[in-house]
């Protein structure tokens, strides 16, 4: 059946493959992957062999007119990434707005997520959170953006690599100031998972004392500002019962 399925794999712990992951690759007619060399050791882990093709960043417009062909002649497809769920900072957007368009059926087989994941041990508010992706690699670009998160106030999750952690914890300091709360998950469902929750500034300390800290692969989840405008209007609707209750004074 023509179907393009978007199918999560592992962030590092390869027990974490759904069996419905499992049951979807080894049922489609081909494979498109992020990195073809990455996922067939995967696929070789779960003794899986299927024709794969790659989609990323830099061909993944020219790949749309394959994957329609494909579908159109009734093939299934899987789409995958590296790790987790495609299209989260991951190719395939492109190509699933591109298979909808086309009115083929887009199906998610949902599983791993370093956003999910962090998140739902971080110890921040999750009613409301914003995925902000990867932050701009130059300190300058860094902080503007950050800037325009100054009053945000629902939770933020960034994604870092290990080569910017330092300077991206301390671009965090300079605009946040040192106490809003933080939780840095490292190398989520591997061997050397930390999680690790404080002020910035607690945060940054623990870093530099600790080179080790600085490897691996990081999430980032920021505490939302303050609801300000709320405290504001209560504060207001207080001061408006008060004149009136003085008003009935005698
Ligand atoms: N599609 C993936 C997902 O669903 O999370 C994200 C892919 S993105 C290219 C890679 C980034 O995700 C890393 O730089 C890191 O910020 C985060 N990440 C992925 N795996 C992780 C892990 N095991 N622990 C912590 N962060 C991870």
């Amino acid at each position: 059946e023509s179907i393009l399925y978007v199918v999560a794999t592992p962030i590092g712990n390869l027990a974490d493959i759904s069996e419905r992951a499992l049951t979807v690759l080894r049922s489609v007619d081909l494979i498109a992957a992020e990195d073809t060399r990455h996922t067939r050791q995967l696929l070789m882990y779960f003794t899986i062999n299927k024709p794969l093709f790659s989609v990323h960043d830099h061909n993944e417009h020219q790949r749309v007119e394959k994957v329609l062909a494909d579908l159109a002649s009734g093939l299934s497809i899987a789409l995958v990434s590296d790790a987790g769920t495609p299209l989260i900072s991951d190719p395939g957007f492109v190509l699933v707005q591109a298979v909808r368009q086309a009115g083929f059926k887009v199906v998610p087989v949902p599983g791993p997520c370093a956003m999910v994941a962090a998140l739902s041990a971080a110890g921040l508010a999750t009613n409301r959170f914003c995925f902000e992706g990867f932050l701009p690699a130059k300190s300058s670009g860094r902080k503007k953006q950050l800037q325009t998160l100054l009053n945000e106030p629902r939770t933020m999750v960034f994604y870092e690599s290990p080569h910017r952690i330092v300077e991206c914890l301390n671009d965090l300091q300079a605009v946040f100031g040192p106490d809003r709360l933080l939780t840095l998950a490292r190398e989520l469902t591997k061997t050397f998972e930390t999680i690790l929750s404080g002020s910035i500034e607690q945060i940054i300390t623990w870093v530099q004392a600790d080179p080790n800290q600085q490897r691996g692969e990081f999430v980032l989840v920021l505490a939302g500002a303050p609801e300000q405008e709320e405290s504001e209007s209560l504060q207001i609707a207080a001061e408006q019962v008060l004149k009136l209750l003085l008003e009935e004074l005698p």
